[in-house]
């Protein structure tokens, strides 16, 4: 499972095309999860996908958010950023995350509860039934854009996966520089991505043969 996940690093080297704004990262986890890991990091630092409303709706078309095409807003994209800070900081609650680089940009607990809440309530949202073809079914209907219907779903899903069985399977990813969560799928998985778990155990190899990494020795 893990040799399917792309991770930022891997995606950048085989297309240099590929910018920063433009990536979507481990995209087999629960939206609500790709939603936090719109904040990743390389080696040149941690990257934030969502800074523009184009960015956005490029994300938002990527994951498949919602049932219509988005066309957010400068308001939505205020909205988007707050609820991904809002579930960064309820992720690292429940998974102790002591990462200072993963931090989120919402400190307070209180105010990620009523940020999720917000996004939660912003587009009600009701099911709906049609007829054609011969057949009836079902879809989702509400007086909110489509973007403003994706970041309630989103908020939604977040609150079942925050306080639903998988909620103790949800773990931050400890591999030297990375700032991702992710769904801890199967037993044996302890990183986000394979390349994760190639540099973890690279960097461990060399912590058991070398007192310092070579960027510390002196000159
Ligand atoms: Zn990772």
């Amino acid at each position: 499972m893990g040799d399917t996940v792309e991770t930022p690093e891997s995606i950048a080297r085989s297309d240099g095309l590929v910018t920063a704004s433009l990536v979507v990262v481990l995209p087999d986890e629960p939206l609500p999860v790709q939603l936090m890991n719109t904040i990743w990091a390389d080696r040149g630092g941690v990257h934030d996908v969502l800074t523009t409303t184009g960015n956005l709706h490029a994300w938002l078309t990527a994951v498949q958010a919602g049932e219509e095409a988005p066309d957010p807003d400068p308001g939505d994209l205020q909205r988007f950023r707050a609820l991904r800070d809002a579930l960064r900081r309820l992720a690292a609650l429940l998974t102790d995350d002591a990462r200072p680089a993963a931090a989120s940009a919402t400190a307070d607990i209180e105010q990620a509860v009523t940020d999720l809440n917000s996004a939660a309530a912003h587009a009600p949202t009701w099911p709906q039934l049609t007829y054609h073809d011969g057949e009836l079914h079902q879809s989702t209907a509400g007086h909110a854009t489509a973007t403003q219907r994706a970041l309630s779903s989103l908020a939604h899903q977040a609150i079942h996966l925050l306080t639903g069985e998988d909620r103790m399977k949800l773990h931050a990813c400890y591999a030297p520089g990375c700032v991702l969560y992710f769904v801890k799928n199967h037993p044996r998985r302890e990183w986000c991505s394979t390349a994760c778990g190639n540099r973890a155990r690279a960097a461990r190899h060399y912590q058991r043969h070398y007192k310092s990494p070579p960027d510390s020795s002196p000159t």
